[in-house]
């Protein structure tokens, strides 16, 4: 099996990152976290950031890995109690842990530089949704020669079906290899996982559609021009995070579409879609800029090549193009 270890420590270490987010999130019950309070966020990303580039380091140190966060402004600036709950956190998982190796396992995760192998990570990936109590994710990615080659995600609060199951089926893992396929597991037993695959669905007004669930992450009003040029009558599905593409790889949504807004310059970073895109393709489904061009995962942290994106089941991949084009032309 190609990258044998690669899969199986970065589902493990995704898992596991998943692991400190809910017991984060238990202490928190359903509420919308206060206002202000940024501790659960902060204490969730630095531990899930921790603990994977903890597990990458030992199991590949030459690999450079590109993570959203450092751990500067935690050893300068955190207040003593969100140092010590990120410390208790890491510890149910090494109890040997000190702050200054959860500090140095962050900092593992700071590379900036493209280069000919890396991994990619985005500790918690839609915080506000987190902090709403709705859709986040854990994604990590490994890119091989500018190719997205695994992709490990975990979806804490996905059911099985999002429009269908009870919350109590809620949080999803899933793990891609390129040319492998890609898989579903439920989070919380060790079920072997199950394929998914993208929707077959080639008629785009029978397409379902999903999208940021802030709007100034992308632009609502293209996406409802684009799907209107597209004869598209159901809502889209607005939720946080990657959990989107998981949504589009497992054929509950036919499009993602992520769309900068008009006036705004925004790039998008990596790891906000690299694990997402293979995960996507691996399923069976079609992933490029908003352009049609394929995302270019060589500039280092930003896609720098690339404007938007847009994730779907495949089929339906050129129609959603050409009406993108047009809507932006209109
Ligand atoms: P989502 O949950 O899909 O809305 O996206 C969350 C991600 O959006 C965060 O991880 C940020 O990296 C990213 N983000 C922040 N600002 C913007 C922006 N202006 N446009 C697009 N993405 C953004
Ligand atoms: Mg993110």
């Amino acid at each position: 099996m190609p990258y044998d270890r690669e899969r199986t420590v970065a589902f493990r270490a995704v898992q596991a990152a998943a692991d400190l987010c809910q017991s984060v999130r238990a202490d928190l019950g359903d509420d919308v976290l206060e206002k202000d309070d940024r501790t659960p966020v902060t204490v969730a990303d630095f531990g899930s950031q921790a603990l994977i580039c903890q597990a990458l380091q030992e199991a590949f140190p030459d690999d450079p890995v590109i993570g959203e966060e450092d751990s500067a402004a935690l050893r300068t600036d955190a207040p003593a109690d969100v140092r010590d709950q990120l410390l208790a956190e890491v510890r149910a998982h090494h109890p040997e842990a000190s702050a200054e190796t959860v500090f140095d396992w962050i900092d593992h995760g700071t590379a900036s530089a493209y280069s000919d192998r890396f991994w990619t990570v985005d500790p918690i990936d839609g915080t506000k949704g987190f902090v709403r109590g709705d859709q986040y994710a854990i994604a990590l990615a490994l890119i091989v020669d500018g190719t997205l080659e695994v992709g490990a995600l975990c979806c804490p609060h996905l059911p099985n079906r999002l429009d269908a199951d009870p919350p109590e089926s809620r949080g999803q893992a899933f793990l891609a290899v390129r040319g492998e396929g890609a898989v579903q597991k439920p989070l919380a037993d060790d079920a072997a996982p199950t394929p998914i695959h993208t929707s077959n669905t080639t008629d785009p007004s029978q397409s379902r559609f999903t999208e940021s669930f802030v709007s100034s992450h992308s632009s609502h009003d293209l996406a409802a021009q684009t799907g209107e040029r597209l004869g598209i009558t159901a809502d889209p599905v607005r939720i946080d995070s990657q959990a989107k593409y998981a949504m589009v790889a497992r054929g509950e949504a036919e499009i993602y579409l992520r769309l900068p807004r008009p006036g705004t310059d925004y790039t998008e970073r990596i790891w906000d879609h690299a694990a997402g895109a293979l995960i996507v393709e691996a399923a069976g489904g079609t992933v490029t800029d908003m352009h049609g061009e394929p995302l270019d995962f060589t500039h280092g942290r930003l896609l720098k090549a690339n404007t938007g994106v847009v994730a779907t089941n495949g089929p339906v991949h050129d129609d959603v193009i050409d009406a993108l084009a047009a809507a932006e032309a209109a």
